[in-house]
């Protein structure tokens, strides 16, 4: 921290200067919100400049898996850069952390997944795996078989094709957004829009009846690829319904149609899975893999490719050349040895395992706390996730109108008890997802605050 200079020089620095993303800007210049300067973590806390300490009930924006101030991580990255600080991977070079994580990961993906590209974070990731599935299509002399499948609700990025993916409407106002060879369907969101008739297991077949219907009235032969997070995220934190995954594997299969694991948050333990993919018996070609990579020590994104797909990319670049896609920064030595030496932590303290305990002793506070409240119209989650979602009647299931921001003023009460959660940006659904290293009296002090936060707002 730097002593010389004052809060009130930073915070004009920061209002005047500083393009923050997702904030409003407007509200930020004015002032009509304020700033937070972080200036350090330990464990599962953050501090800022002004002495405040947050249980960061959402590590960050659900990366810093392992928890904060891991000296094993932050000497192997000091190590790495004295050693060698930069050389790209351009034809054929590496670097033995490269390499190395490389193994690690194939090592711990689904059989059959043996090939890691990397990237920097989640939106660049999945942007190389779409570039990927037309490159596949052309090689196999399939060029209209190019349209991409997402979910409403989903998140998969912020770029031009990312954001055209992410099925959430305040990414694509103004963006004139989502491109056309992106199409949405159903979310696989049983609370929302089951009918209060269907099982879990009908509106799964509900959800891949709809996919069906579009993949024909769009035609099998203009589809390459589905994307889909094994939970959706940021769009409500929302696990499958029963035979999900199973019901929607089997229209892909049927119609010759790729399916892409978004694991940047389910990735590496947050289901208390090593993947999200194992978890759900999904077959991907492709996984994405980001924050829990690294657990965000250094920024580092990857496609983890199958065997199939990669026999046909070898075979396009025997027939045109090396493949034309590359980042400068692709497999950065810094991260490569961040996520070797975060991937061999969460092995020695066996963080998964406590992500997958932890996470169930949470959800389960979380519900004993709060599953009675007339406002809570459901609680759920997967592992270390967890979701409150409100509702203004349990009954009926109507929702209150977001103009009264709800979630954000419940999440702001949360704050002054010294939790930090997160307000899901589309519905009043309050997020958690903890660092795996969440001990029970953390998990308790989570849902204590959220508690007394509700009913300070709701009653
Ligand atoms: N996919 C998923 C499932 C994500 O949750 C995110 C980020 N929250 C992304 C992709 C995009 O990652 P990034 O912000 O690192 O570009």
């Amino acid at each position: 921290m730097n002593k010389q200079l004052t809060n009130d020089q930073l915070t004009q620095w920061d209002h005047d200067h500083f393009f923050h993303p997702s904030t409003h800007l407007g509200q930020f210049a004015r002032r009509e919100m304020s700033n937070r300067i972080i200036t350090g973590a330990n464990g599962v806390y953050i501090t800022d400049r002004e002495g405040r300490s947050s249980l960061d009930a959402f590590a960050g924006l659900y990366c810093v898996n392992v928890g904060y101030g891991r000296t094993e991580i932050a000497d192997a990255i000091a190590e790495q850069a004295h050693e060698l600080a930069y050389y790209h991977s351009y034809v054929g070079h590496g670097t033995e952390a490269s390499i190395t994580l490389s193994k690690m990961i194939a090592e711990r993906a689904p059989d059959g997944m043996n090939h890691v590209y990397y990237g920097l974070g989640g939106s660049d990731a999945n942007e190389t795996n779409i570039k990927l599935v037309w490159y596949y299509n052309n090689v196999l002399g399939r060029p209209e078989k190019k349209k991409i499948i997402s979910r409403w609700r989903g998140y998969h990025g912020s770029g031009l094709v990312t954001g055209s993916l992410t099925g959430l409407e305040l990414f694509h106002k103004k963006f004139d957004l989502p491109l056309s060879q992106i199409l949405h369907t159903e979310a696989p969101y049983y609370y929302r829009r089951n009918d209060l008739s269907m099982s879990e297991k009908q509106f799964s077949a509900h959800c891949a009846a709809e996919l069906e219907a579009m993949i024909e009235r769009e035609g099998a032969d203009t589809i390459a690829a589905f994307i889909g997070e094994p939970v959706l995220g940021t769009g409500g934190i929302v696990p499958p319904p029963q035979g999900y995954w199973d019901a929607i594997q089997k229209v892909l299969n049927k119609h010759d149609i790729l399916l892409i694991a978004d694991e940047v948050v389910t990735g590496f333990g947050r289901l208390g899975t090593m993947m999200g993919s194992d978890h759900y018996g999904m077959k991907p070609d492709i996984i994405t893999i980001a924050k829990g990579l690294t657990s965000a020590y250094a920024p580092l994104s990857g496609s983890i490719i199958s065997d199939k797909m990669w026999a046909v990319l070898e075979r396009g670049t025997d027939e045109n050349g090396a493949i034309g896609h590359g980042w400068t920064y692709s497999a950065h030595p810094i991260g490569a040895a961040a996520g070797v030496a975060n991937l061999k932590l969460l092995d020695k303290l066996d963080l998964v395992s406590n992500a997958r305990n932890i996470g169930q002793y949470l959800n389960q506070a979380m519900a004993e706390a709060l599953g009675e409240h007339a406002h809570v119209g459901e609680i759920r989650g997967e592992g270390m996730l967890c979701a409150v979602e409100l509702v203004k009647n349990r009954d009926d299931r109507t929702f209150f109108d977001a103009s009264e921001k709800l979630a954000p003023r419940i999440v702001g009460k949360m704050l002054e008890r010294g939790v930090i959660a997160r307000a899901m940006p589309q519905g009043d659904i309050i997020g958690f997802a903890p660092p795996f290293s969440l001990s029970r009296e953390e998990a308790d002090k989570i849902v204590e605050a959220t508690k007394a936060s509700i009913i300070e707002i709701l009653g």
